[in-house]
């Protein structure tokens, strides 16, 4: 069966070492230790180490020979995210104000409805999860109101207390949802309105994205990515109090740059975009965004690479790759790199739900064979998301061998020779 992937031993091992020599550890050196510095402050999203860590990107993408995404003029892919804060809110059922029974998502700044006003009519019923219709509902593409049956009130009590407590959300949505509970089966058979203003605050962000047009199929794309934005300034442990984020994930970006690098040496048939994702660490808004720019059906695999900076529990040249069973993705990495002594292994920690923790999911969900490439040992790693994580638990020379090893496991991809199969949407949708 893998007879088109048995190539002579010498000729393989001349090709590593050819590929080898491309990826340069001084290069991974200084862009891992410039975006993990001091002075980028954590990275956080919405402050100034973020936007001083986009800026670095942005350079690095031009010098590297990248072009922007088609209809862009420069790297930046800025978009807004929506602070709300409700300042009333008031339903009217049958004539009857009725108190504590309504909340909004969305950006809106005021809303007055009637059930004369076109929105789509929702519900969730008394035996639906109350949490994911929510979630689904949330995201909904046009305005809607939601008639939520009186059963799920506990629930529906916790959601609107949560949302009041925050002082609001972030909101990316398009739409206004308003969340109605039922005091009675028939209420949404009578006369309704409802009022509400809240304050909303525009908050600028951005990925940095670049492409390199495929020589042969060009309208076939394929992702490299990793996310830029860490968790900022946490309170000091021995006088430090920078999370300096260098595995999580200044690893993963240092990837992407150098795979960019590379893939401009070895020019792609299919075309390849080259993303570093923000708000990952504040539930995965850049990648909600740049998915939301693309065509699913044209996305033939997403490489999305996240805390490559230590060795995993396969020892050295490992990595393993979350949600392996759900596309023949890793089995066409793994004979990619059949002659190499690189090798991928399944997520070993599938209670930690890593599939679903980082940006390969939004586009999971949209059936892209969209996977996340890691070494974390995530179960015993007291560096996560501390103060401590920073150049100098960096295994460079393991980081190097795994973009090499990256970049020949990438090679029937982004030839054009191998199509990763689809990922099961059904079987992914109903998580966050
Ligand atoms: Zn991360």
């Amino acid at each position: 069966m893998r007879k088109y992937y048995t190539l002579l031993p010498a000729l393989c091992l001349i090709t590593l070492m050819t590929q080898g020599q491309q990826i340069k550890k001084s290069e991974v050196k200084r862009i891992l230790s410039t975006l993990a510095a001091d002075d980028m402050q954590g990275r956080e999203t919405f402050k100034p180490g973020a936007e001083k860590a986009a800026a670095f990107l942005e350079k690095e993408f031009a010098a590297a020979g990248l072009q922007p995404l088609a209809g862009d003029n420069d790297f930046r892919q800025s978009f807004f995210q929506y602070d709300t804060k409700p300042v009333q809110q008031e339903l009217i059922l049958n004539g009857q104000p009725v108190d504590g029974r309504v909340f909004v998502t969305g950006v809106e700044s005021k809303i007055s409805w009637t059930q004369d006003t076109q929105v789509e009519i929702a519900h969730i019923n008394a035996g639906d999860n109350f949490d994911n219709k929510v979630r689904e509902l949330k995201r909904a593409p046009r305005n809607t109101l939601v008639w939520v049956d009186n059963a799920q009130a506990e629930k529906f009590n916790q959601f609107a207390g949560g949302l009041k407590q925050h002082g609001g959300s972030k909101q990316d949505s398009t739409a206004t949802v308003v969340f109605v509970l039922k005091q009675d089966v028939a209420d949404d058979a009578g006369k309704w309105s409802v009022q509400a203003s809240q304050e909303v605050t525009r908050l600028p962000l951005c990925n940095v994205a670049g492409m390199l047009t495929g020589s042969g199929k060009p309208d076939e794309y394929v992702i490299f990515s990793g996310h830029y934005d860490h968790i900022g300034i946490l309170t000091p442990v021995e006088q430090d109090s920078i999370a300096n984020g260098a595995d999580d994930d200044a690893s993963g970006v240092t990837a992407v740059l150098m795979l960019a690098k590379y893939f401009k040496k070895h020019p792609p048939v299919r075309s390849i975009l080259f993303v570093a994702f923000t708000g990952e660490e504040i539930g995965g808004y850049g990648s909600r965004y740049f998915s939301r720019q693309l065509d699913p059906e044209k996305i033939v695999a997403m490489f999305n690479i996240e805390m490559i900076g230590k060795e995993s529990k396969f020892g050295k040249n490992s990595a393993f790759i979350t949600g392996y069973e759900r596309s023949d993705f890793g089995q066409i990495l793994g004979r990619n790199l059949e002659s190499s002594v690189f090798h991928f292994y399944p997520d070993p920690y599938p209670e930690q739900q890593l599939f679903y923790r980082s940006d390969n999911a939004t586009l999971a969900r949209l059936g892209v064979p969209a996977h996340t490439i890691s070494t974390t040992q995530i179960d015993k790693d007291t560096l996560y998301h501390s103060v401590n994580d920073e150049m100098e638990s960096m295994d460079l020379d393991n980081i190097t061998s795994i973009i090499q090893a990256i970049a020949t496991s990438a090679t029937s991809i982004v030839d054009g020779k191998d199509t990763p199969t689809r990922i099961d949407k059904a079987a992914v949708s109903s998580r966050r």
